[in-house]
């Protein structure tokens, strides 16, 4: 009976109408941003790098590679993000890093699932915050986005099978060296949760792409843990000239 949840989401939405994620302002469509705010945003669509998503500005191949990647692969198969991380688009992440607006996950997973490639079934994993931190924030947004793609797709989601087993300063203030010295060796795969990776393809979430460094990490832990390739999602994408 498809007409009972139909006409309940009809209700719902006469009561708590949705809103825009940026302005939240009455929205008439269910894309999650209004008419004003969508232009705001820059989606990233092709042509971008095969491996980090990294946004090209001419035409090419869809197998090309950016510099970086081509210089030093990374060890994550595929990197895609949703948007460039903007001064527009930063505070739909903030907000929904620090505030209430954790009904925004389902929305931000949706748009997650579009900027992927064709991916068969695999662990959606998050980036995981040290203990310390979760207690201060009470919730780890990486965790909420990687279960809402698990869901939309019904694909399985392990949000312990990675641990950061050292608490690292913020990374919002390093330069690219040293973020990657910063998260070196930050992440492991605990010796019980290692017979289920093994061989699997790993999706890793997260909510912004910077460098790189932290996926790449992680990246590099469920690798040598056993896993077959990680591929990596993530909301955000800092695109630096
Ligand atoms: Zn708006
Ligand atoms: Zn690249």
């Amino acid at each position: 009976m498809k007409i009972f949840p139909s006409l309940f989401n009809q209700f719902v939405n006469l009561l708590i109408p949705p809103r825009c994620v940026k302005c939240s302002s009455i929205l008439e469509n269910k894309e999650g941003l209004c008419t004003s705010c969508w232009p705001l945003i820059s989606f990233i669509a092709k042509p971008y790098c095969a491996c980090c998503g990294r946004p090209f500005d001419f035409d090419i191949e869809e197998s090309a590679l950016c510099g970086s990647c081509s210089y030093d692969s990374p060890h994550y198969k595929s990197a895609r993000s949703v948007f460039i991380y903007t001064a527009e688009s930063r505070d739909l992440i903030l907000k929904f890093k620090h505030t209430d607006s954790i009904h925004s996950a389902p929305l931000f997973a949706t748009w997650m699932t579009r900027a992927l490639d064709d991916l068969e079934n695999p662990l959606c994993i998050p980036v995981p915050l040290h203990w310390s931190r979760l207690f201060m924030r009470t919730y780890n947004q990486a965790a909420l986005l990687a279960h809402e793609i698990a869901k939309v797709k019904g694909w399985a989601y392990y949000p312990t099978l990675l641990k950061r087993q050292r608490r690292t300063p913020s990374q919002g203030y390093l330069s690219k060296k040293e973020r990657i010295q910063n998260v070196r060796r930050a992440f492991n795969v605990p010796q019980t949760k290692k017979e289920l990776l093994q061989g699997k393809k790993i999706l890793l979430v997260d909510d912004v792409f910077t460098t790189g460094a932290t996926l790449n990490a992680c990246s590099k832990a469920l690798l040598k843990a056993g896993a077959y390739e990680v591929h990596a999602v993530t909301l955000g994408r800092v695109v630096t000239p």
